[in-house]
Order: C-alpha cells, then sequence, then structure tokens
C-alpha cells in the first residue's frame, strides 16, 4: 500500500504542474541548489513574516503600537490593516495562525489560515477565513478559482463542525467565506463566500485530484515529466529532467506581489525558491 500523504495547497498545485516535480520533491526529497531571492523580494519576504507576527499578536490580545515599528513600509500596511480591515472582524472565537487537517481517502488535507474567526449569528454558526497579502489583489474570478480559495473554503465545509462540537447546530456551507487583504489595496478587503453547490463541485475536483496522486503512486516508478515546457523554466529540476534547453528561470517574477508568508509558507518558498511567486 502506499504510504498515505499531508496534501497542502502547494503540493496540489505542485502535482498539476509536473507529477515528476511533485515525486521529486515531495517524495523523493531531492535536493537542489537554492538560488537566492532577488533583494527586493527578499526584503519585502522579511516585511511579510514581520507583518504575520505583528497580526498574530494582535489576536493574541497584545498590543501593537504602529509608533514603535520602524519600517515605513511595515507601519504602512499595519496603519491601513487597523483602519480597514480590523474594524470589518466578526465577534467570535478568534484562532490566529489555526491548522486544519481533515482525512481525504487514506490522505490528509492540511492549511494554516492567517486567521479564523468562528461564532454563531442569528443562532447559526459562521467561519469567516482572513488572509492577509502584499501586492495588488487578482480579480475576483482568479481568486475564486485559486487553490488557496479553494482549498481552504472545502476543508472548513467539511471538518468545521469539530470546532463547534457535533452536538451544535450543523455549519450551513454558506455561512463559509474567506477574506482577502491586500496590503496594496487595503481598503478594499475581497470576501467570497461559499455555498452549497461550489462545495459539491469543489469537493469533487479535490478528491479526483488526490485520487490521481494516489493512483500514480501505486503505479511507482518515474511519474510523468510535464509536456509544458514553461513549468521547467520555473523548476530548479531542469538538470534531472534533461530539460535544461529551456533556458534559465528568472529568480523573481513577484514583482511586488510577495504574499504576507506565514512561517510554513516561507519554508515552501524558501524550498522551491525558482517557483512563480505564490498566489
Ligand atoms: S524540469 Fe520540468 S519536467 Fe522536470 S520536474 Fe521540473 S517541471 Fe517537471
Amino acid at each position: 500500500m502506499s504510504e498515505t500523504l499531508l496534501l497542502s495547497r502547494y503540493k496540489l498545485t505542485t502535482f498539476l504542474a509536473c507529477r515528476r516535480r511533485f515525486q521529486l520533491r515531495y517524495l523523493a526529497a531531492a535536493a537542489w541548489p537554492a538560488a537566492p531571492l532577488a533583494v527586493a523580494d527578499e526584503a519585502r519576504l522579511g516585511l511579510g513574516q514581520q507583518f504575520h507576527q505583528l497580526a498574530q499578536r494582535h489576536f493574541l490580545g497584545l498590543p501593537v503600537q504602529a509608533t514603535a515599528i520602524d519600517d515605513r513600509t511595515l507601519r504602512g500596511w499595519w496603519l491601513a490593516f487597523a483602519r480597514f480591515i480590523l474594524p470589518e472582524m466578526p465577534h467570535g472565537r478568534i484562532l490566529p495562525e489555526l491548522t486544519l487537517t481533515i482525512p481525504i481517502g487514506r490522505h490528509l488535507l492540511h492549511g494554516r489560515f492567517d486567521l479564523l474567526i468562528i461564532g454563531e449569528q442569528n443562532g447559526a454558526p459562521f467561519a469567516r477565513i482572513f488572509d492577509w497579502k502584499t501586492g495588488r489583489p487578482p480579480d475576483e474570478t482568479t481568486l475564486r478559482h485559486d487553490w488557496q480559495t479553494r482549498l481552504y473554503l472545502a476543508m472548513l465545509a467539511e471538518g468545521g463542525q469539530a470546532l463547534w462540537g457535533e452536538e451544535r447546530s450543523p455549519l450551513q456551507l454558506e455561512q463559509i467565506s474567506i477574506t482577502y487583504w491586500y496590503a496594496a489595496a487595503p481598503e478594499k478587503p475581497l470576501t467570497i463566500p461559499y455555498t452549497a453547490t461550489w462545495h459539491t463541485q469543489n469537493w469533487a475536483e479535490i478528491a479526483a485530484i488526490v485520487a490521481q496522486i494516489e493512483a500514480q503512486q501505486m503505479a511507482g516508478s518515474i511519474w510523468p515529466l510535464t509536456e509544458d515546457r514553461t513549468q521547467c523554466r520555473v523548476c530548479a529540476y531542469q538538470a534531472l529532467c534533461g530539460r535544461q534547453e529551456v533556458g534559465a528561470p528568472a529568480l523573481s517574477a513577484t514583482e511586488g506581489a510577495v504574499p504576507l508568508l506565514a512561517d510554513e509558507e516561507t519554508e515552501d518558498l524558501r524550498a522551491l525558491p525558482l517557483e512563480p511567486a505564490l498566489p
């Protein structure tokens, strides 16, 4: 029997981009020399991490003094965050940096929310995910199709009831949403509500991808190389696959859109620095 996998959104997107990359990276743990991020991206990444820590500190009930934040950019982000997003927060149980792991077949789906607020409105439970990012927001359609949106909403739909306890009223899928806050457009947080219809389709697609991963595990040997060679341009495994002819990857494809990364995500980015910017 194949091993049980812990599947994050990064792993799903990696599998969809190239099965061979998934095998090399997550099953064979193949190392490659880590190319440095561009200086601007490195600095922005650091600020993103610091911002996450500020937000976590705030939601843990510890004071955050804007005047004590030395970096101008970071201070500006924090002031905008405090002005535009904090007043919009619903009342409820505040769960910063919450990790959720739920089963899917023999495998596990795994995600960490920047912030989850759960509570009740008019006697009905609700669950709102919040996520912080730098850069410009994509359009709503792009965001709806993003695997972070799809996976996080689906995980909450499948496993969120455990946060209340089975004896409470069921969490209706229409009471689940994810809100993205972009530092570059702080006054326009983007909220995407979930629906039962969407979940039926979304969960079926996630399950189908997991089934494909498992089928590939069972097939063993060398997982197929992608036919989309543009993927190889941003992959550090070119030499292992004999795909050097696709050309050198750009070290920075972010153009100021580096996400405000949580630790787990930072590790992913640093582990695969030649991949495109995370959404
Ligand atoms: S170089 Fe291309 S084929 Fe090889 S792992 Fe990377 S994306 Fe896949």
